[in-house]
Protein backbone atom coordinates (compact mmCIF):
# COMPACT_ATOMS: atom_id res chain seq x y z
CA UNK A 1 0.00 0.00 0.00
CA UNK A 2 1.38 3.71 -0.78
CA UNK A 3 1.35 5.80 1.68
CA UNK A 4 1.34 2.98 4.46
CA UNK A 5 4.44 4.47 6.40
CA UNK A 6 2.98 8.25 6.49
CA UNK A 7 0.19 9.53 8.52
CA UNK A 8 -2.42 12.20 8.37
CA UNK A 9 -2.44 14.18 5.05
CA UNK A 10 -4.94 12.11 3.30
CA UNK A 11 -6.43 14.90 1.25
CA UNK A 12 -3.19 15.31 -0.51
CA UNK A 13 -1.93 11.66 -0.82
CA UNK A 14 -5.45 11.31 -2.49
CA UNK A 15 -4.89 14.17 -4.80
CA UNK A 16 -1.70 12.57 -6.26
CA UNK A 17 -3.19 9.14 -6.53
CA UNK A 18 -5.71 10.58 -8.83
CA UNK A 19 -3.07 12.55 -10.91
CA UNK A 20 -1.71 9.09 -11.73
CA UNK A 21 -4.60 6.87 -12.17
CA UNK A 22 -6.41 9.86 -14.23
CA UNK A 23 -3.06 10.18 -16.53
CA UNK A 24 -2.60 13.95 -15.39
CA UNK A 25 0.55 13.87 -14.08
CA UNK A 26 2.36 17.15 -13.54
CA UNK A 27 5.52 17.81 -15.14
CA UNK A 28 6.45 19.81 -11.61
CA UNK A 29 5.04 19.75 -8.26
CA UNK A 30 5.79 22.47 -5.44
CA UNK A 31 5.00 20.42 -1.89
CA UNK A 32 4.58 23.32 0.62
CA UNK A 33 4.56 23.73 4.27
CA UNK A 34 5.83 23.41 7.45
CA UNK A 35 9.29 21.48 8.28
CA UNK A 36 9.04 17.77 9.62
CA UNK A 37 5.70 16.81 8.33
CA UNK A 38 6.12 14.40 6.15
CA UNK A 39 6.50 16.21 2.36
CA UNK A 40 9.37 14.39 1.88
CA UNK A 41 8.41 11.01 2.36
CA UNK A 42 5.53 11.77 0.48
CA UNK A 43 7.54 12.67 -2.37
CA UNK A 44 9.52 9.30 -2.44
CA UNK A 45 6.64 7.37 -1.94
CA UNK A 46 4.99 9.26 -5.01
CA UNK A 47 8.47 8.71 -6.94
CA UNK A 48 7.48 5.07 -6.05
CA UNK A 49 3.69 5.00 -7.56
CA UNK A 50 5.21 6.69 -10.61
CA UNK A 51 7.70 4.31 -11.67
CA UNK A 52 6.07 1.13 -9.92
CA UNK A 53 5.83 -2.28 -11.75
CA UNK A 54 2.80 -3.18 -10.48
CA UNK A 55 1.73 0.91 -11.31
CA UNK A 56 -1.25 -0.27 -13.73
CA UNK A 57 -3.27 -1.51 -10.00
CA UNK A 58 -2.59 1.46 -8.12
CA UNK A 59 -6.55 0.92 -6.77
CA UNK A 60 -5.89 -2.39 -5.64
CA UNK A 61 -2.39 -1.87 -4.30
CA UNK A 62 -4.05 0.97 -1.81
CA UNK A 63 -6.73 -0.98 -0.45
CA UNK A 64 -4.98 -4.19 -0.09
CA UNK A 65 -3.30 -2.79 2.66
CA UNK A 66 0.27 -4.00 1.75
CA UNK A 67 3.34 -2.33 0.83
CA UNK A 68 4.26 -2.93 -2.43
CA UNK A 69 7.47 -5.35 -2.71
CA UNK A 70 8.24 -4.81 -6.47
CA UNK A 71 12.14 -4.06 -7.93
CA UNK A 72 11.56 -0.15 -8.03
CA UNK A 73 9.44 0.32 -5.36
CA UNK A 74 12.35 -1.59 -3.07
CA UNK A 75 14.66 0.47 -4.85
CA UNK A 76 13.57 3.42 -4.71
CA UNK A 77 12.61 3.07 -0.64
CA UNK A 78 16.33 2.17 -0.40
CA UNK A 79 17.70 5.33 -2.54
CA UNK A 80 18.98 3.74 -4.93
CA UNK A 81 16.78 4.05 -8.35
CA UNK A 82 19.28 5.37 -11.19
CA UNK A 83 15.99 7.54 -12.23
CA UNK A 84 14.86 9.02 -8.83
CA UNK A 85 17.46 11.53 -7.57
CA UNK A 86 17.79 13.72 -4.57
CA UNK A 87 18.97 16.88 -4.67
CA UNK A 88 19.45 18.00 -1.14
CA UNK A 89 21.54 21.31 0.36
CA UNK A 90 21.91 20.48 4.09
CA UNK A 91 24.09 22.91 5.43
CA UNK A 92 25.01 25.58 2.31
CA UNK A 93 22.93 28.92 2.40
CA UNK A 94 22.68 28.78 -1.39
CA UNK A 95 22.02 26.65 -4.28
CA UNK A 96 24.40 27.43 -6.95
CA UNK A 97 23.23 27.81 -11.23
CA UNK A 98 26.20 25.15 -11.83
CA UNK A 99 24.53 22.56 -8.62
CA UNK A 100 21.25 23.13 -10.38
CA UNK A 101 23.00 22.35 -13.75
CA UNK A 102 25.27 19.35 -12.83
CA UNK A 103 22.33 17.53 -10.33
CA UNK A 104 19.31 18.01 -12.04
CA UNK A 105 19.28 19.53 -15.34
CA UNK A 106 22.24 17.01 -17.04
CA UNK A 107 20.29 13.97 -15.12
CA UNK A 108 16.72 15.05 -16.22
CA UNK A 109 17.31 15.09 -19.62
CA UNK A 110 18.71 11.57 -19.95
CA UNK A 111 16.64 8.84 -21.00
CA UNK A 112 14.74 7.12 -18.02
CA UNK A 113 17.25 3.90 -17.16
CA UNK A 114 14.54 1.77 -16.30
CA UNK A 115 11.91 3.31 -15.27
CA UNK A 116 8.84 5.26 -16.97
CA UNK A 117 9.30 8.39 -15.19
CA UNK A 118 13.06 10.45 -14.25
CA UNK A 119 11.94 11.86 -10.82
CA UNK A 120 13.92 14.83 -9.14
CA UNK A 121 12.98 16.00 -5.63
CA UNK A 122 14.54 18.66 -4.64
CA UNK A 123 14.46 19.39 -1.14
CA UNK A 124 14.17 23.55 0.43
CA UNK A 125 14.02 24.50 -2.61
CA UNK A 126 13.50 27.88 -1.97
CA UNK A 127 17.65 28.31 -1.08
CA UNK A 128 18.22 27.95 -5.16
CA UNK A 129 19.42 31.91 -5.74
CA UNK A 130 17.98 34.01 -7.87
CA UNK A 131 20.13 33.11 -10.74
CA UNK A 132 19.79 29.10 -9.46
CA UNK A 133 15.86 29.68 -9.47
CA UNK A 134 16.11 31.18 -13.15
CA UNK A 135 17.81 28.63 -14.48
CA UNK A 136 15.82 26.30 -13.15
CA UNK A 137 12.83 27.99 -14.63
CA UNK A 138 13.79 27.22 -17.96
CA UNK A 139 13.62 23.87 -17.18
CA UNK A 140 10.49 23.86 -15.97
CA UNK A 141 9.17 25.77 -19.35
CA UNK A 142 10.38 23.38 -21.18
CA UNK A 143 10.42 20.17 -19.64
CA UNK A 144 12.23 16.65 -20.49
CA UNK A 145 9.50 14.07 -21.56
CA UNK A 146 9.04 11.86 -18.85
CA UNK A 147 10.31 13.76 -16.38
CA UNK A 148 8.77 14.67 -13.03
CA UNK A 149 10.23 17.35 -10.96
CA UNK A 150 9.07 18.03 -7.11
CA UNK A 151 9.68 21.03 -5.80
CA UNK A 152 9.86 20.58 -1.43
CA UNK A 153 9.65 23.97 0.38
CA UNK A 154 8.84 25.40 3.59
CA UNK A 155 8.95 29.00 2.42
CA UNK A 156 7.51 28.84 -0.95
CA UNK A 157 7.09 32.61 -0.82
CA UNK A 158 11.28 32.70 -1.67
CA UNK A 159 10.74 31.11 -4.87
CA UNK A 160 10.26 33.39 -7.86
CA UNK A 161 6.29 33.64 -8.48
CA UNK A 162 7.45 32.53 -12.06
CA UNK A 163 8.59 29.10 -10.64
CA UNK A 164 5.54 28.79 -8.14
CA UNK A 165 3.08 29.67 -11.41
CA UNK A 166 4.85 26.65 -13.50
CA UNK A 167 4.55 24.05 -10.96
CA UNK A 168 1.18 22.22 -9.71
CA UNK A 169 0.81 23.52 -5.45
CA UNK A 170 0.24 21.04 -3.13
CA UNK A 171 -0.42 22.09 0.35
CA UNK A 172 0.52 20.43 3.63
CA UNK A 173 -0.53 21.57 6.87
CA UNK A 174 0.78 20.70 10.40
CA UNK A 175 -0.74 17.42 12.25
CA UNK A 176 -3.51 18.24 14.86
CA UNK A 177 -2.45 17.73 17.96
CA UNK A 178 -4.84 14.91 18.50
CA UNK A 179 -2.78 12.52 16.59
CA UNK A 180 0.33 13.84 16.79
CA UNK A 181 -0.37 13.46 20.51
CA UNK A 182 -1.41 9.17 19.65
CA UNK A 183 1.57 8.58 17.17
CA UNK A 184 3.83 10.23 19.53
CA UNK A 185 3.21 7.97 22.08
CA UNK A 186 3.40 5.10 20.33
CA UNK A 187 7.03 5.98 19.51
CA UNK A 188 8.69 7.34 22.91
CA UNK A 189 7.71 6.13 26.35
CA UNK A 190 7.48 9.90 27.99
CA UNK A 191 4.64 10.42 30.33
CA UNK A 192 1.11 11.92 29.14
CA UNK A 193 1.96 15.80 30.47
CA UNK A 194 5.71 15.27 28.96
CA UNK A 195 4.51 13.53 25.16
CA UNK A 196 1.88 16.49 25.47
CA UNK A 197 4.19 19.36 25.65
CA UNK A 198 6.13 17.65 23.03
CA UNK A 199 3.35 18.09 20.69
CA UNK A 200 2.40 21.54 22.03
CA UNK A 201 6.17 23.03 20.93
CA UNK A 202 6.19 21.37 17.82
CA UNK A 203 3.20 23.01 15.50
CA UNK A 204 2.36 19.69 13.83
CA UNK A 205 5.25 18.57 13.18
CA UNK A 206 6.00 14.88 14.33
CA UNK A 207 9.29 14.78 12.91
CA UNK A 208 9.97 17.98 15.31
CA UNK A 209 8.53 16.43 18.75
CA UNK A 210 10.68 13.05 18.20
CA UNK A 211 13.98 15.21 17.57
CA UNK A 212 13.11 16.95 20.35
CA UNK A 213 16.05 16.45 23.24
CA UNK A 214 14.56 13.90 25.86
CA UNK A 215 16.63 14.93 28.56
CA UNK A 216 15.72 18.64 28.73
CA UNK A 217 12.08 17.42 27.99
CA UNK A 218 12.09 15.17 31.15
CA UNK A 219 13.74 18.07 32.96
CA UNK A 220 10.80 20.99 32.09
CA UNK A 221 8.89 20.86 35.06
CA UNK A 222 11.78 21.51 37.21
CA UNK A 223 13.15 24.72 35.19
CA UNK A 224 9.77 26.07 35.22
CA UNK A 225 9.28 25.38 39.22
CA UNK A 226 12.73 26.80 39.67
CA UNK A 227 12.16 30.02 37.31
CA UNK A 228 8.92 30.55 39.06
CA UNK A 229 10.40 30.56 42.83
CA UNK A 230 13.58 32.09 42.28
CA UNK A 231 13.58 35.58 44.28
CA UNK A 232 15.49 38.22 42.62
CA UNK A 233 16.86 39.32 45.66
CA UNK A 234 19.05 36.41 46.06
CA UNK A 235 21.94 36.25 43.67
CA UNK A 236 23.14 32.57 44.46
CA UNK A 237 19.42 31.49 43.56
CA UNK A 238 19.91 33.17 40.17
CA UNK A 239 23.06 32.25 39.54
CA UNK A 240 22.54 28.83 40.44
CA UNK A 241 19.75 28.49 37.76
CA UNK A 242 22.18 29.94 35.23
CA UNK A 243 24.88 27.70 36.03
CA UNK A 244 22.40 24.78 35.65
CA UNK A 245 21.89 25.35 31.87
CA UNK A 246 23.61 24.11 28.94
CA UNK A 247 25.94 27.01 28.47
CA UNK A 248 28.86 25.16 26.62
CA UNK A 249 29.88 26.16 23.26
CA UNK A 250 28.60 22.51 21.38
CA UNK A 251 26.21 22.42 18.75
CA UNK A 252 24.27 19.98 20.96
CA UNK A 253 24.25 22.17 23.85
CA UNK A 254 23.42 25.40 22.03
CA UNK A 255 20.24 22.75 20.81
CA UNK A 256 19.21 22.13 24.32
CA UNK A 257 19.92 25.87 25.12
CA UNK A 258 17.20 26.30 22.17
CA UNK A 259 14.86 23.99 23.80
CA UNK A 260 15.08 25.83 27.13
CA UNK A 261 13.90 29.47 25.55
CA UNK A 262 11.33 27.24 23.87
CA UNK A 263 10.24 25.74 27.45
CA UNK A 264 10.39 29.37 28.92
CA UNK A 265 8.49 30.48 26.22
CA UNK A 266 5.74 28.18 26.31
CA UNK A 267 5.12 28.78 29.89
CA UNK A 268 4.90 32.24 29.83
CA UNK A 269 2.36 32.03 27.18
CA UNK A 270 0.13 29.16 29.69
CA UNK A 271 0.54 32.41 31.51
CA UNK A 272 -1.03 34.51 29.14
CA UNK A 273 -3.54 32.27 28.47
CA UNK A 274 -4.47 31.82 32.41
CA UNK A 275 -5.13 35.32 32.68
CA UNK A 276 -7.10 35.95 29.91
CA UNK A 277 -9.28 33.34 30.85
CA UNK A 278 -8.70 30.64 28.99
CA UNK A 279 -9.31 26.64 30.43
CA UNK A 280 -6.50 23.94 31.49
CA UNK A 281 -6.74 22.21 28.36
CA UNK A 282 -5.59 24.97 26.52
CA UNK A 283 -2.05 25.06 28.29
CA UNK A 284 1.24 23.37 27.36
CA UNK A 285 2.23 22.62 30.75
CA UNK A 286 -0.95 20.91 31.79
CA UNK A 287 0.45 19.34 34.83
CA UNK A 288 1.64 22.98 36.43
CA UNK A 289 -1.70 24.29 36.45
CA UNK A 290 -1.55 24.98 40.23
CA UNK A 291 2.08 26.96 40.29
CA UNK A 292 0.83 28.92 36.97
CA UNK A 293 -2.20 29.82 38.35
CA UNK A 294 -0.39 30.67 41.54
CA UNK A 295 1.87 33.08 39.54
CA UNK A 296 -1.10 34.28 37.27
CA UNK A 297 -2.22 36.32 40.04
CA UNK A 298 0.70 37.53 41.02
CA UNK A 299 1.89 38.98 37.49
CA UNK A 300 -0.10 41.39 34.92
CA UNK A 301 -0.67 40.73 31.50
CA UNK A 302 1.97 43.49 30.31
CA UNK A 303 4.02 42.78 32.93
CA UNK A 304 4.26 39.04 31.10
CA UNK A 305 4.44 40.17 27.77
CA UNK A 306 6.98 42.81 29.22
CA UNK A 307 9.02 39.46 30.18
CA UNK A 308 8.33 37.16 26.58
CA UNK A 309 9.84 40.46 25.07
CA UNK A 310 12.57 39.84 26.77
CA UNK A 311 13.11 36.52 26.20
CA UNK A 312 12.64 37.28 22.48
CA UNK A 313 15.86 39.73 22.43
CA UNK A 314 17.71 37.52 24.64
CA UNK A 315 17.56 34.54 22.23
CA UNK A 316 18.03 36.67 19.51
CA UNK A 317 21.51 37.89 21.39
CA UNK A 318 22.31 34.15 22.04
CA UNK A 319 21.82 32.59 19.26
CA UNK A 320 22.56 35.00 16.66
CA UNK A 321 24.66 37.94 17.90
CA UNK A 322 26.88 34.80 19.85
CA UNK A 323 26.35 37.37 23.06
CA UNK A 324 27.90 35.43 25.83
CA UNK A 325 25.40 33.65 27.45
CA UNK A 326 25.70 33.67 31.27
CA UNK A 327 24.88 37.35 30.94
CA UNK A 328 22.45 37.02 29.20
CA UNK A 329 20.82 34.32 30.95
CA UNK A 330 21.53 36.23 34.38
CA UNK A 331 19.72 39.10 32.91
CA UNK A 332 16.68 36.79 31.54
CA UNK A 333 16.23 35.15 35.08
CA UNK A 334 16.34 38.79 36.84
CA UNK A 335 13.66 39.95 34.75
CA UNK A 336 11.48 36.95 34.95
CA UNK A 337 11.65 36.68 38.72
CA UNK A 338 11.19 40.77 39.35
ZN1 LIG B 1 5.86 -1.27 -6.81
Amino acid sequence: MFFKNIIGHEFQKKALIRTVRESRISHAYLFFGPDGIGKRLISVEFAKILNCLRGESITEEVSKGERCDCHSCKKIEKGIHPDVFFVEYKGIKNIRVDQIREEVEERLFLTPFEGRFKVAIVDEAERMNPNAQNAFLKTLEEPPPDSVIILISSRPEALLPTIRSRCQLLEFRGLSEEIMLKEFRKRTDLSPDEAWVAVKLSGGSLGKALGLDKNVLSERKEIILKLSEINPKYASQVLGFVESMPTGSSSEDLEKLMFVFEIISAWLRDLVLIKIGFDEDHLSNRDLVSPIRKLAEKWSVDNILDKMKFLENAWYAVFRMNANKQIVLENLVLKIAE
